[in-house]
Formats: structure tokens, C-alpha cells, sequence
């Protein structure tokens, strides 16, 4: 980090800035020119307040130079970070499909869908059991019981479970799912997010609707600072002035992302657009743009969906679908 001191500042003021930064046990190089002095901060500055800084009378600029993601940097991180997940793996060249309903409905529902996903190539059976809902007159889902349904669809198809958690006092629940989703909504939820770093599941967070990609690494950060380095991304849309779309697919957070961090990321078109007939042209272009992985809603009737029918595939869609993937795949690692 750099700090550029305003003219005028006395020696006084400079020491004593300095002996700030010593007490936050790093190390200052002070370069003095003929108007300006400039302070070079090394060590671990992420504990630095930068808007604290900058309000300070005698700071003219500040400027970051390392981000304050430590452990989700590429930076510090060179290879991909590889996510293994009962065998199957995300990242690093590995590729995986999480497909599923919104939200456990029936027995009926979640193993047959499970069956026709893994049928057409994904590994992982996702579904709600503790559902988001902006009405709390909609559906919430089945909550204990719809855990259970995915425990009966995994032990039939093999699959691992990625279902979302709302409370941390749900978390015995999660015993049996592999992966625990951290919703949009609750990308921020910093309790959550440490406490789940004390866990030893894959911890997959979705992008918040109004979050920028260095707050989606800090909230993978919260995770990794309580010793849970397992963690898949998901942009999933971002909430943009655009009213065709349920959200804005922000694909260029993939490469992005890929570039900043060492995490796997996936692409969830479904949320990312909210229209069924949008979801497969731009899970193409989300593989085509490097996504580790893909999170696709299935429902074997989305006209009777309890939860987000609008933007489910059938499940013979979905095979369409994983064809045109696999090309894409093929395409971009020739
Ligand atoms: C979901 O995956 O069904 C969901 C509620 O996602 P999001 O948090 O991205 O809205
Ligand atoms: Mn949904």
C-alpha cells in the first residue's frame, strides 16, 4: 500500500503517521521529494482502513496496491485451486454440472429428476429445502423433510447434494449434503459465512444481486480466514436497470474471477436470466467463456413448479442442453 502525504505536512506529523503504521506491525519506507512524501506500507495491510486513512487531514491519496483477499488470491495461489467433491472435481480443467429443481418437492420429483440429470452427464443433485423467498406467503420449502429427499435421490443415484442454508441453527441438518450453498441474498451474512468456515463442507457462494466481484472474494475470504479453503464461486446475475431479464449474467465476472483468484467458479444461467429458453445459450456462452462448472434448474413439470418454473428446463431440455456443453468444452480445450 502507498501513501502520499499532502504538502506540508511536518516531520512531526509524518512520525507519528509512521509509528501508527509500525503499531499495526508493518513495515514503512518513506520516500521524501521535493513537495510530496511518500509512504510504502509492506506487510499485511489488509487490517489498514483505507477510508480511515484517507480522511486523515495530511493523506492526499492512498492507493492498494495488493487486494485485501489474501487467501483467495491468485496472487499468493498461482495453480487452480481443485475442489473435489466425492470424487468428482471442480477446477483446474475439471468441468461439473449441478442440475436440479429450485426447490424439493416430492420424492416423486427430486429422485426422478435426479435420475434424468445424471443421465445426461451431471454429477451433482441440486435442490432448496430452505428456500429464499422475496413473499413469505410463497413457497419455503420443505426444510428437514426436503433434506431427507435428497439423502433418499443421493443414495439411489450417487449424486452429491447441493442444497442452501438460510440459519446457522440448521446446520445438523446439512450432515449429509455435500456442498452447502450460501445464497445471493445471504452473500453477506458474515455470521454464516464464519461459521461455515469452521466446517469441513464445500461451501458454494452465489454472487449477491448488488455485489461487485472483490465483495463476492471477501465473502469467499470469510470462509477461508476460519480455515475452510473449500469453496466454489457462482455468478448467478447481478440486478442491473434491464427488466426482460429476472438479472443481468454478468459473464465477464467468469474470466475475471479466474484472473483474480485461484477458485473455482460456475455459472448459473438460470437465475442469471429467469427464462427458460434463455438458459441454454448462455450456459454455452458462460463454458465458452472458461466456467469451471454450470448450476441449471430441472423440473420435470416447470408449469407446476412450486418455486421458479419460469427459468426450469424440462428434463429432456436439459439434454439438449449437455450436448451443446460438451461441444463448447471440446471446443475451447482444442
Ligand atoms: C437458488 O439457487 O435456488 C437460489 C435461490 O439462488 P440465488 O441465491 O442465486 O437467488
Ligand atoms: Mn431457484
Amino acid at each position: 500500500m502507498i501513501a502520499v502525504l499532502k504538502p506540508g505536512t511536518t516531520d512531526q506529523q509524518r512520525d507519528s503517521l509512521c509509528e501508527w503504521f509500525k503499531g499495526m506491525g508493518l513495515q514503512v519506507h518513506v520516500s521524501q521529494g521535493e513537495f510530496h512524501t511518500i509512504i510504502g506500507l509492506l506487510g499485511d495491510t489488509s487490517k489498514v482502513d483505507i477510508n480511515l486513512l484517507e480522511s486523515l487531514s495530511i493523506i492526499e491519496s492512498v492507493k492498494r496496491i495488493t487486494e485485501p483477499f489474501k487467501n483467495a488470491n491468485r496472487k499468493f495461489h498461482t495453480d487452480d485451486s481443485v475442489i473435489d467433491v466425492g470424487g468428482f472435481k471442480f477446477g483446474g480443467g475439471h468441468f461439473q454440472v449441478i442440475a436440479g429443481p429450485c426447490s424439493v418437492e416430492s420424492e416423486e420429483q427430486i429422485v426422478g429428476v435426479a435420475k434424468r440429470v445424471k443421465a445426461a452427464g451431471a454429477n451433482f443433485l441440486r435442490g432448496g429445502a430452505f428456500k429464499p423467498r422475496t413473499s413469505p406467503y410463497d413457497f419455503q420449502g420443505l426444510h428437514a423433510d426436503g433434506l431427507k429427499l435428497l439423502s433418499l435421490a443421493k443414495q439411489q443415484t450417487g449424486q452429491p447434494i447441493v442444497t442452501e442454508i438460510m440459519n446457522i441453527n440448521d446446520l445438523p441438518l446439512f450432515e449429509d449434503a455435500d456442498v452447502i450453498q450460501v445464497g445471493a441474498r445471504n452473500m453477506q451474512n458474515f455470521d454464516l459465512l464464519r461459521e461455515l468456515g469452521r466446517t469441513d463442507k464445500v461451501i458454494l457462494i452465489k454472487r449477491g444481486l448488488a455485489n461487485t466481484l472483490k465483495e463476492l472474494l471477501m465473502s469467499a475470504e470469510y470462509v477461508m480466514a476460519g480455515g475452510n479453503e473449500r469453496i466454489i464461486l457462482c455468478e448467478r446475475g447481478i440486478r442491473t436497470f434491464e427488466t426482460y431479464t429476472r438479472n443481468t449474467l454478468d459473464l465477464s465476472a467468469i474470466p475475471m474471477l479466474r484472473e483474480l483468484t485461484h477458485l473455482p467458479v460456475v455459472a448459473d444461467p438460470s437465475h442469471g436470466t429467469g427464462k427458460a429458453r434463455l438458459v441454454e445459450p448462455m450456459a454455452l456462452a458462460a463454458a465458452a467463456a472458461g466456467a469451471d462448472g454450470l448450476m441449471i434448474e430441472v423440473h420435470p413439470e416447470p408449469e407446476r413448479a412450486l418455486s421458479d418454473g419460469a427459468q426450469s428446463l424440462t428434463p429432456d431440455q436439459f439434454d439438449r442442453l449437455m450436448a451443446k456443453v460438451h461441444k463448447i468444452r471440446e471446443a475451447i480445450q482444442a
